[in-house]
């Protein structure tokens, strides 16, 4: 069993895939090729944003954004410490400094509660992530953004195709920033990213950001990066798309469903809640369960890959720790970073792999 299963997902896609693969090569244009408009429109279209800007990874969209709204030395960006490197390191790279504030111990998604009283007069956005492909309280986020003057950038890494209200992930704040990591929802062969707005004057900035400033060829009217996104991994996205409402659906189903075999079985697993008004994509099935290390091994020796997002909340991490946000600090990330464990998840995995890995969890977990 795999932890992520791609191979039957190219199968199933191969003869999508390989024809537009094969149309790349034909035409030769590997850098800003119609394939890259083309995906930008199909993924406007599908989040609802007016603008798509696709860029070369997930980590390069939370830069760019950061840096198209003028972020840097001297600012401060409010963040979750619950998340993947990369959500702080971006906020650095820019030269402005993260600010942690704790998660909700449910969803493990940042707690809006908790923000005001992190506001300082240097804070100039706030960046929750949609952590394991559930929205953050957006609503409640965008309203304390709005009556401080803040920005609102979505990680939305793990979260593409989840719903909020009935709107989509990257379409629910002033800039959504998703990556497309082979092991993303919607992930391609490389790495690949994008960016998405409704501002029109954001967008243009972060589509001049993202080759070199330009905003013509050689004018350089400000700093940029080179952060696009390569044609033949557009061109994989745009294969992988004709069937991802299918796996969303699929994605969704799946997790109900785990819910449902957990709860049948008694097993002492704390499942994350999901709220009514939103569909969760399941970047990773995770639950929370006592005495880890021996329910992975033992699930291990059955054959049953598992991973931890993420054991080490940024806080505690060696590059990200400082003296204002001691290890101590942040309790339910703490907490979160010693239980959880993310299980099988992709829209091939099977009813029977389901059983095998709930079972193997519930025995695991008598045992242990
Ligand atoms: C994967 C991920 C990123 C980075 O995306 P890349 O495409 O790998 O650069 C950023 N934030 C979160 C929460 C992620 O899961």
């Amino acid at each position: 069993m795999q932890f992520i299963d791609l191979k039957s997902q190219y199968h199933a896609l191969k003869t999508s895939i390989d024809a537009r693969i094969q149309k790349v090569l034909d035409h030769g244009q590997y850098i800003m090729g119609p394939e890259v408009a083309e995906l930008e429109a199909a993924l406007a279209q599908l989040t609802g944003a007016k603008h798509c800007i696709t860029v070369s990874s997930g980590t390069e969209a939370l830069l760019i954004a950061l840096m198209a709204e003028g972020i840097g030395a001297g600012h401060e960006v409010i963040t979750t410490p619950f998340t993947f490197a990369a959500t702080a390191e971006t906020i650095v790279l820019a030269g402005a400094k993260p600010v942690y504030v704790d998660i909700k111990p449910g969803d493990c998604n940042i707690d809006p509660a908790l923000i005001e009283a992190a506001i300082t007069p240097a804070t100039r956005a706030i960046m929750p992530v949609s952590l394991y492909g559930q929205v953050a309280d957006m609503d409640e986020i965008n309203a304390i953004a709005a009556k401080h003057n803040l920005s609102v950038i979505e990680d939305a890494a793990q979260s593409f195709g989840a719903t909020y209200k009935g709107r989509k992930s990257c379409n629910v704040s002033k800039i959504g920033a998703t990556s497309f990591f082979p092991s993303k929802p919607l992930g391609c062969y490389g790495d690949g990213g994008a960016l998405f707005t409704s501002d029109d004057a954001l967008a243009q900035a972060m589509r001049e950001i993202r080759v070199h400033g330009q905003s013509q060829r050689y004018t350089h009217t400000r700093v940029g990066v080179g952060g696009r996104m390569d044609t033949l991994q557009c061109a994989i996205v745009l294969g992988k798309l004709e069937r991802f409402e299918w796996e969303i659906a699929q994605r969704k189903q799946l997790g109900d469903r785990y819910a449902e075999l957990i709860k049948a079985s008694g097993a002492p697993v704390d499942l994350l809640p999901v709220a009514d008004d939103r569909d969760c994509v399941w970047a990773q099935y995770t639950v929370k369960v006592e005495d880890r290390a021996a329910v992975i091994a033992a699930l291990k020796e059955q054959g049953i890959p598992t991973a931890v997002h993420y054991p080490r909340p940024l806080h505690r991490q060696p590059a990200y720790e400082s003296p204002d946000c001691p290890a101590d600090s942040l309790p339910h990330s703490n907490a979160a970073a010693a239980r959880v464990m993310s299980l099988p998840m992709s829209a091939d995995l099977t009813e029977i792999q389901q059983l095998q890995i709930v079972e193997a969890l519930s025995r695991a977990l008598r045992g242990a």
